[in-house]
This record gives C-alpha cells, sequence and structure tokens, in this order.
C-alpha cells in the first residue's frame, strides 16, 4: 500500500477524470490520496471530491500564491469546513513562496501565520509550501514548536533538509526525485530518515520518470517516484511503501489507514 499525500484531483487535466484516475490509483496499490485545496472556490471542489470515493482525503489551505485573494474571514469559513467534515487531515498547503507569487510578502506572512494558528488551534497538522523562502518559513516555523508538519515537494539540499528534520518536519517527495537535473533532491532524499520520509506526486504537475512525457501526473504514479526513492536508499519498494504508510498514519491521523 502507498500514499499519495498531496496531489490536486481538483485541478483541470485530473477533475474531468477525478473518478477514474482515483480507480487507477487504487488498482496500482495507491490506496489512500490526499487531494490538497488552495483558495476558497477550490475548497468547495475538494469538499465534493470526498463524498465521492472512500479512498480520497483531503486537506484545505490558502496556497502563498492566493494569499492576496484570501477574505477577512477565510479562517472562519476553514473553521467551519474543518468542523464539519472528519475526512479533512491537515491545513494547507500554505506557506511562503517567493518564486513566482503575485501576493506582497508580508500578505503571506499574515496569511501563512493565521493558518498556522487555526491547526494549533484545531490540533491538526499542516502541509507547507515553500519556495525560495526557506529562512524565513524557518522562522515562522520555530515559533510553532508543537505544530506536526510536512515541507512537500522538497526541492532544497541536504543543508536545507538538516534545518527542517531539526524543527521535526516530514518531507515530503515528489517526482523531482527522479529528474537527472535533481541531483541535490536525490541526495536530500537519501539523508532523510525512515520515519520522517513521505511520497506524493503533486499531480497534476511533475510527472516522474518514466512517466515524464505524460502531460499529466496521477496519483498511481507516486509508485514510480517509491521506487525510485527505494534505489536511492538501498532498499526495496515494499519497504519504502511500508515506512511512507506508517509515517502518513502519523502525521496525518490513523483514520486516514482505516
Ligand atoms: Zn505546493
Ligand atoms: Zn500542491
Amino acid at each position: 500500500m502507498l500514499i499519495d499525500t498531496h496531489c490536486h484531483l481538483t485541478y483541470p487535466g485530473l477533475l474531468e477524470q477525478a473518478d477514474a484516475v482515483v480507480a487507477r490509483a487504487v488498482a496500482a496499490g495507491v490506496s489512500r490520496v490526499i487531494t490538497i485545496g488552495t483558495d476558497s472556490a477550490d475548497h468547495i471542489k475538494v469538499l465534493a471530491q470526498l463524498q465521492r470515493s472512500s479512498a480520497v482525503f483531503g486537506a484545505l489551505g490558502v496556497h502563498p500564491h492566493h494569499a492576496h485573494a484570501a477574505g477577512a474571514d477565510f479562517i472562519a469559513t476553514l473553521r467551519t469546513q474543518f468542523a464539519k467534515n472528519c475526512k479533512l487531515l491537515a491545513v494547507g498547503e500554505c506557506g511562503l513562496d517567493y518564486h513566482h507569487s503575485e501576493a506582497p510578502r508580508e500578505v503571506q506572512h499574515h496569511v501563512f501565520e493565521s493558518q498556522l494558528a487555526l491547526a494549533a488551534e484545531l490540533n491538526l497538522p499542516v502541509i507547507l509550501h515553500v519556495r525560495d523562502a526557506h529562512s524565513d518559513a524557518l522562522a515562522i516555523i520555530r515559533q510553532h514548536p508543537r505544530t506536526a508538519f510536512v515541507v512537500h515537494c522538497f526541492t532544497g539540499s541536504v543543508t536545507d533538509v538538516e534545518l527542517w528534520l531539526e524543527l521535526g518536519a516530514y518531507i515530503g517527495f515528489t517526482g523531482i526525485v527522479t529528474y537527472k537535473n535533481a541531483s541535490h533532491v536525490a541526495d536530500a532524499c537519501k539523508y532523510v530518515p525512515d520515519d520522517r520520509l513521505l511520497v506524493e506526486t503533486d499531480a497534476p504537475y511533475l510527472a516522474p520518470v518514466p512517466k515524464r512525457s505524460i502531460k499529466t501526473n496521477e496519483p498511481s504514479f507516486v509508485l514510480h517516484t517509491a521506487a525510485h526513492i527505494a534505489m536511492l536508499r538501498g532498499t526495496t519498494l515494499e519497504n519504502i511503501a511500508e515506512i511512507t504508510t506508517a509515517n502518513a498514519g502519523r502525521l496525518f491521523g490513523a483514520r486516514l489507514l482505516n
């Protein structure tokens, strides 16, 4: 059993075929999929997907790309949605993106910190999106020592991953770890201890080798990322499946595995 801990079933390319995508994942042994909502319109679509399959769980957050569009009452809306739906396992994705976000940095900081406060209030883990903003994100997370979190789609170096691991992070790897031009990510992946490792697709983006030529990534392809990670770490796919599933259950809660 494998778990795709981060995908976007509600994004174009997947939404039109979401039921078939989930069926293919389950048939491939990817028996749980966590679909991530990134703004208020997307949250409604995620909630609809949770009704469609027992294999699909969710997380809701405001992505740093959408931070400038979060309404004044977005935390109150999220609080209501979390209270109503027990298949929502985490707050996120949220964080900081200095690479190509339209949202000013101070807005990103405010929206991120509000979501960390909500996660603490609801006792939920956080899914972090961090791009070109590791030192600022580390500084903010250090203020929340009791919050469990995953740094999703990890693209940093061994030095970056060391800093995150010191704060108790789980580290999520996508198909990027299979790319020839991302050897620093492969090095970071080898460095992560067994009990901190997660696998994900970030579908519809970032299809892993050997599916990279396929435009739309999908949760079943997490198998290729897990197999590559097994090769990098000198172990078996079965071992990677076992440890990453146990880690996902510890981070997101036992209800994910039931
Ligand atoms: Zn992300
Ligand atoms: Zn994402």
